[in-house]
């Protein structure tokens, strides 16, 4: 069933420093003074005056839905990097619709209904009979997926049970590296309830989360959903409201090891603040991606990971020793510039590359 050439693919492990501890500890930062809200293309914005409550739609287009993480007042339109957003000044009254009731059963129609209502931006074609969870993460330092499997285990099993009847999938597999105990054990407590879901643990090596290496791993395009998108599902078909907060883990050298349940739209320099971290530059989602400002970061669903490791030194000119082209798992050759168009921006080729060049450019 396994691809040959990818289980005997140049794999790669990510050399862990062991005195840079992955967080135990989770904590929120629900109070930023405002948040950014990023305009969307073609959206029509859907306030009728400057008070909005939490949950709020703010836009929409045909594809996404935007709502207001905080209840407050709208201040104006600002411009980080290349994108625009409306800024809202928290009234910290966390003002919200009333709830409506959720205990009613639900029909495929029903569930549908609520998905467009709150993320329409999933999308789930059928191609195969095995729906797989994408739990997988390929930054080794990550904890933000483990404290939302612990806050919302059985939660995440019910809606990908509801998929597997609404979607008539025949099972459902949860992907787990072998070497995360925690989060196996998490699922593995509460399976017993769920006869067509299961677990499949993968070998550690990077980049197995990326859905192009799983796909060549399993030797077939996979139907999956990742773990936003379910959370985004938990909260639209069990909560009816949409999915406000992300999960964002901060690490590095001399740096507390902490996960931050933080308000999508909030400044990456205010969670900084909040956790007294005094800089300027830093890794973004894994080790292997540097970010030279975060000045303009604003937390969303792609935000996972703040790291804090020295940047690489300046770069020099190429040895050409080949071992960018060696561990390309694409078969990408980023010095020659040549099939980039497979590149999945994994940034192995600059990880190992003695020169310290800048190759995913
Ligand atoms: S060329 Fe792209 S896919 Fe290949 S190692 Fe570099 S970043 Fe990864
Ligand atoms: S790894 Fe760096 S030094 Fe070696 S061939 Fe590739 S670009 Fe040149």
């Amino acid at each position: 069933m396994y691809n040959k050439d990818v289980v005997s693919m140049k794999k790669m492990n990510i050399k862990k420093d062991d005195n840079i501890l992955v967080s135990n500890n989770l904590i929120d930062f629900f109070n930023p003074k405002e948040v950014y809200v990023p305009l969307i293309f073609k959206a029509s914005l859907n306030v009728k005056n400057k008070k909005v409550r939490k949950g709020d739609l703010l836009f929409f287009n045909d594809k996404q839905k935007i709502f207001s993480p905080i209840s407050g007042e709208l201040k104006n339109i600002e411009i980080l990097g290349k994108q625009k957003y409306l800024v809202i000044i928290n009234n910290f009254k966390e003002e919200q619709r009333k709830k409506i009731n959720k205990k009613s059963s639900l029909k495929k129609e029903d569930i549908l209904d609520l998905i467009n209502k709150y993320y329409p931006t999933f999308n789930l074609v059928k191609n195969s009979n095995v729906l797989y969870f994408n739990a997988l993460s390929d930054d080794i330092y990550n904890a933000s997926n483990y404290f939302i499997f612990k806050e919302y285990q059985d939660e995440l099993l019910e809606v990908l049970d509801f998929l597997r009847e609404v979607f008539l999938y025949d099972e459902v597999k949860i992907l787990l590296k072998e070497n995360e105990p925690d989060s196996i054990k998490i699922f593995a407590n509460i399976l017993g309830r769920y006869p067509f879901i299961s677990l499949e643990l993968m070998p550690n090596f990077y980049p197995i989360a990326n859905k192009v290496i799983l796909e060549r791993y399993f030797n077939s395009s996979l139907d999956m959903i990742d773990t936003y998108t379910l959370l985004n599902l938990v909260f639209a078909i069990i909560h009816r409201e949409p999915l406000l907060d992300c999960y964002v883990t901060v690490s590095g050298i001399d740096v507390k090891p902490v996960v931050v349940k933080v308000k999508k739209g909030t400044r990456v320099i205010d969670v900084l603040q909040k956790l007294n971290i005094d800089k300027k530059e830093g890794r973004l989602n894994n080790v292997l991606n540097k970010v030279e400002s975060l000045e303009n970061l604003v937390v969303d669903e792609n935000i996972t990971s703040l790291l804090f490791f020295p940047l690489k030194p300046k770069s020099k000119a190429c040895i050409s020793c080949g071992k960018c082209l060696r561990v390309c798992p694409m078969g990408c050759e980023a010095i020659f510039k040549k099939n980039m168009d497979k590149c999945i921006s994994c940034g192995l080729c600059e990880y190992v590359c003695p020169s310290y060049l800048d190759l995913r450019r």
